[in-house]
C-alpha cells in the first residue's frame, strides 16, 4: 500500500516537472517575441518618423493617450449575471464561471 502510494506521489512529480518544462519552454518562446515585435515597432517607427518627418513627441503623445484608454478600462468593473461576481469590466467570459459577459454597450 505504502509502495503505491509512493508511485502515485513520484508520478505526479513527474508529471509536475514535465509540466514545468513546458511552461519554462512557452515563457523562452513567449519572451523572443517579445523582443522581435520590439525591434518590429522600433523599425516601423524610425521608417515612419522619417517618412512623416514626424518628431519623437509624436510617438510619446500617442502612447500615453493609449495607455490611459487601457488604464480607464481595466479599472471598470462589472457584476456577472451568472455567477454575481464582481469582475473586469474589459474581458470577454467572466473569470469565475465563464459566462459571456453583457456589456451595455
Ligand atoms: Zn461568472
Amino acid at each position: 500500500m505504502a509502495l503505491l502510494n509512493r508511485d502515485k506521489v513520484s508520478e505526479k512529480a513527474e508529471k509536475t516537472a514535465r509540466e514545468l518544462d513546458t511552461a519554462n519552454f512557452r515563457i523562452t518562446q513567449l519572451e523572443n517575441q517579445f523582443r522581435e515585435l520590439q525591434f518590429t515597432n522600433k523599425a516601423l517607427w524610425e521608417l515612419l518618423k522619417i517618412s512623416a518627418e514626424l518628431p519623437d513627441d509624436a510617438l510619446e503623445e500617442k502612447l500615453l493617450a493609449m495607455k490611459q484608454v487601457i488604464e480607464e478600462r481595466a479599472n471598470q468593473t462589472m457584476t456577472c449575471d451568472s455567477c454575481q461576481r464582481i469582475v473586469p469590466a474589459d474581458k470577454p467570459s467572466c473569470y469565475y464561471c465563464g459566462a459571456a459577459l453583457k456589456h451595455d454597450k
